[in-house]
């Protein structure tokens, strides 16, 4: 690609300066032609209107020998008429049919072709004039005796060597020109060429290794040049793609870790029904004690493969974007009430003791009301679930900067650091067994997490193990409209007032 492209601009090049040379050559010439024809008319015309040598030539013609006696005259004039013998001449003409009776030229006599000029002074005028692109120029002044018969004609020929001789050398001299200008062209264009070509070719190696999946290959931005501005455009674009590719292995990755989490987490539950049922069927003799204990722990589980599905399709509706919200303005204080009272029984029963502190200015809020307590539900249950028999459980709120808080403090196993922030990855539980044991999916957190966030809120957990764990809800007093909203914030807001 790179020599292709190199030599397209070494020909573009080339025929620039065939083009411009050409178009010089021809003006030149041209204005050669025209100033070397004008020059020799207005000479011609200045020396014959000069009275004094028509005086002489008039006087001449009374002389004895009329003609040894014009050339005398015109031979004293040969330097202003520019005669040198050569390439223009003086001829005397005979006045009736234009014979040749004298002539600076050496060894020229007979007659001469019959220019139109001749012809218009053998009629009796003088003739000045001729095309600046004829092979010859020439002027015939017409000498005419006391009579007014025409005696004899000046004629003053060029043939025009010296400017064609000009021309040819001009023409050689602009053809060196046009050499020299190609080695000139031939090293620019190259030079050029290498300069643009350069980052091209650097960006098609870059991205060839793109297409082959490696990003690492960044390119120098040099100039701040068209070609700068698209070596960075490239690299940016080579982030950005990078970025969206990690992203999806990422996602990926989570897809594959997802789908593996269900598998496992549904047909452990199938394989103790399975494993239960088929003792019952093969033991038809069991103790009445025995059966029950079996029948119950199939309907356990089935019931904990029931829990997990359905929060699987909760989830699913959340990813979808399906989940109607149903925003109305509550009072928060009211709902950690009605949490407390629901967890109230499993938390007696497990020996610990829970507080309840709600300050009285806590302000209501516009949010799913049946979604956030079971939000606070999860996570009361999960800190009664944590946290050894005879533990405290602590509920505090309170408000600031448009916000409210709710934070659930135990004093159970608590959580080691590095698993804090995957506490809200699907199915993700710190101690699989203890989770499995007091009934959990792993699910839980996530779910509780995609309300919250549905609502412009957060959650956060601070924990230490052995002394216990905080977790804080944070949420907007007015959350603005989500996109999917049965009841958009705003609006709900507008009928309320
Ligand atoms: P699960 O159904 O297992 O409780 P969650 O998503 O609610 O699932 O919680 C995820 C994991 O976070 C739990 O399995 C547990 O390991 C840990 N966890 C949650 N809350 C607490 C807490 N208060 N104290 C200690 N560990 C906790």
């Amino acid at each position: 690609m790179k020599n292709k492209l190199q030599w397209k601009f070494v020909f573009i090049m080339l025929l620039l300066i065939l083009i411009l040379m050409t178009v010089v050559c021809v003006f030149l010439i041209q204005g050669v032609q025209r100033f070397y024809s004008d020059a020799f008319f207005s000479q011609m015309e200045k020396v014959f209107t000069d009275k004094l040598l028509f005086g002489e030539l008039t006087a001449a013609l009374g002389a004895e020998d009329p003609v040894a006696k014009t050339q005398e005259v015109l031979d004293a004039y040969q330097g202003r008429l520019g005669i040198n013998t050569d390439t223009r001449n003086y001829y005397i003409l005979d006045g009736t049919a234009g014979a040749v009776l004298a002539t600076s030229a050496a060894g020229e006599t007979g007659r001469l072709e019959m220019t139109p000029n001749i012809l218009q002074a053998l009629g009796g005028t003088s003739a000045f004039g001729g095309s600046a692109t004829a092979d010859y120029m020439d002027i015939a002044v017409p000498l005419a005796g006391e009579g007014g018969g025409v005696e004899y004609i000046v004629y003053i020929r060029d043939n025009r060597q010296t400017v064609r001789d000009l021309t040819v050398s001009l023409v050689s001299l602009i053809m060196e020109a046009v050499g020299v200008g190609f080695v000139i062209a031939v090293a620019l264009a190259l030079i050029l060429a290498r300069t643009l070509l350069n980052p091209i070719l650097g960006m098609t190696k870059a991205a060839e290794a793109i297409a082959g999946g490696d990003f690492s290959k960044k390119l120098s931005v040099e100039a701040d040049d068209e070609i700068g501005i698209l070596a960075e455009t490239f690299n940016n674009m080579a982030s950005q793609l990078q970025a969206t590719m990690e992203e999806i292995r990422r996602s990926e990755a989570l897809r594959r870790e997802f789908v593996a989490n269900v598998s496992h987490e549904l047909r452990t539950p199938l394989t103790s029904i399975r494993s239960y049922a088929e003792t019952l069927t093969e033991n038809p003799d069991m103790e009445k004690e025995t059966e029950m204990n079996f029948l119950h722990v199939i309907l356990n589980e089935s019931d904990r493969m029931t829990k997990i599905v359905q929060d699987l399709l909760e989830l699913s509706r959340f990813d979808a974007g399906s989940v109607q919200f149903n925003f109305e303005r509550f009072s928060l204080a009211k709902s950690i009430e009605d949490v407390r009272d629901a967890v109230k029984l499993e938390c007696a029963a497990r020996g610990h003791t829970m507080t309840v502190h709600t300050p009285e200015d806590l302000p209501d809020i516009v949010g799913d009301r049946a979604r956030i307590e079971q939000v606070l539900i999860n996570i009361v249950t999960n800190a009664i679930k944590y946290t050894p028999d005879g533990g405290q459980i602590d509920i505090t709120s309170g408000s600031s900067d448009g916000f409210v808080w709710v934070a659930i403090k135990d004093t159970g196993i608590g959580i080691p650091e590095e698993d804090i922030p995957r506490l809200f990855d699907r199915f993700y539980r710190v101690d699989k067994a203890r989770s499995r044991e007091s009934g959990g999916t792993g699910l839980g957190l996530s779910i509780a997490l995609e309300i919250i966030q549905r609502h412009g809120g957060a959650i956060d957990v601070q924990s230490a193990v052995g002394e216990g764990t905080t977790v804080t809800v944070r949420l907007p007093i007015e959350p603005k409209a989500h996109p999917g909203d049965k009841n958009g914030g705003a609006r709900h807001h507008a009928i309320e007032e």
